[in-house]
């Protein structure tokens, strides 16, 4: 296993970390000792960074924590969140945590769904969630304050610059690195450490292996080698969050880990011009779209659309809801004045898209 310094924390992480948001149910239930032994078994092979939150998995996922650190073979860091906009209900959040996971701090607490600037200024306000969880870190409760967020890669460059946090974990991945790019490379001069979470875009580029082939270099055996190789390969991140259902999975990961190639810039270009030429149908998040007079952030709702195109309806609700808090009507104040497909790199029909997600939103609430 490599290991990397998470930005200025003077910790060495696994480039693998474990994203404690997949476990599987047997039955109707989480089999406690089953789920335990993939993070021991993840220690084992030298994972040691363990990611979860409050709410992964029904709020079992930080009760199987609990369960596997009672035994775990090696040194580890845990990492979870808070998504509370007040000060109480964080301390509140974090002393559950910190309980249910039966631990004496939290090695790296994020300050969890920064997906706006407005939720950013709302968190950091005076006396607010941020503060508090800044008195607990000099209590010892917390060790590193950090930030995980879905914005755009500008609005991340903006928060990491204002030097309130020691690292952030984004959504990056081959599909969508265009988008957050900006945010990637102002954490790294800021001196953030980076943890990228949805790696394989929620599970799209294995689905998809033969549409996402091109991304392989010769010597990469599947899409997802050639998905991690690409982003392990950016000095900006430090570990790339995985979740790991099975304990095979574990250990493929973290064996095709052992040596980390260069991922050749000649095949980054080539991608980048796949990206523009043949996924004809996807967007890229180049967010050459911005500036919609109507104020309709284009690039987030074509980049939910991805997820329908990739994967399923529900899906494209649940990034909509989960990531950006945006409704999905929201595209009712489109005009149609056409600025932004004139600028669409891909040549996307958006608006025609966003009037399908107009009829979409509509069966929903029915
Ligand atoms: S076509 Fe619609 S979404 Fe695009 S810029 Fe015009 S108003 Fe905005
Ligand atoms: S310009 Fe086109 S491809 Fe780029 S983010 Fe906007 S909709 Fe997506």
């Amino acid at each position: 296993m490599l290991y990397k310094e998470y930005g200025k924390t003077g910790k060495k992480i696994s480039v693998i970390g474990f994203g404690g948001m997949r476990f599987l149910k047997d039955g109707e239930t989480y089999d406690l000792d089953k789920c335990a032994a993939l993070l021991q078994k993840a220690s084992e092979l030298g994972v040691n960074y363990f990611d979860t939150a409050p709410s992964y998995n029904q709020h079992m996922s930080e009760v199987i924590f609990g369960h596997a650190f009672k035994n775990m073979p090696k040194p580890f860091y845990v990492s979870t969140k808070s998504n509370a906009s007040d000060g109480d209900k964080l301390r509140e959040n974090l002393e559950t945590s910190l309980k249910t996971m039966n631990v004496q701090k939290i090695n790296f607490f994020h300050i969890w769904g920064v997906n706006t600037l407005d939720i950013y200024r709302q968190r950091i306000k005076k006396d607010g969630a941020y503060d508090t969880a800044l008195r607990a870190k000099k209590e010892g409760l917390i060790e590193h304050l950090v930030f995980s967020t879905h914005c755009r890669g500008d609005e991340i460059a903006k928060i990491v610059r204002d030097g309130v946090f020691e690292g952030v974990t984004l959504g990056y991945n081959i599909l969508n690195f265009p988008f957050r790019q900006e945010g990637l490379k102002a954490a790294c001069e800021q001196g953030l450490g980076v943890a990228v979470m949805n790696p394989l875009s929620g599970g799209a580029i294995p689905k998809k292996a033969e549409y996402f082939d091109y991304i392989r270099n010769p010597d990469d055996a599947t899409v997802t080698a050639a998905a991690l190789r690409f982003l392990l390969s950016h000095k900006e991140i430090t570990v790339a969050l995985c979740g790991m259902a099975t304990i095979e999975e574990v250990i493929a990961d973290t064996e095709a880990r052992e040596n980390i190639k260069e991922f050749p810039e000649s095949k980054k270009e080539e991608i980048k011009k796949n990206l523009s030429l043949s996924m004809d149908k996807l967007c890229t998040g180049c967010n050459y779209c911005e500036g919609c007079p109507s104020g309709v952030d284009v690039a987030k709702h074509m980049l939910a659309y991805n997820q329908d195109i990739l994967v399923d309806r529900e899906r494209y609700f649940g990034f909509m809801k989960f990531h950006w808090g945006l409704a999905p009507e929201a595209v009712e104040a489109c005009t149609e004045c056409g600025e932004c497909e004139k600028k669409c790199t891909q040549h996307l029909n958006i608006i025609e898209r966003f009037k399908e997600i107009a009829k979409w939103a509509k069966e929903q609430k029915k």
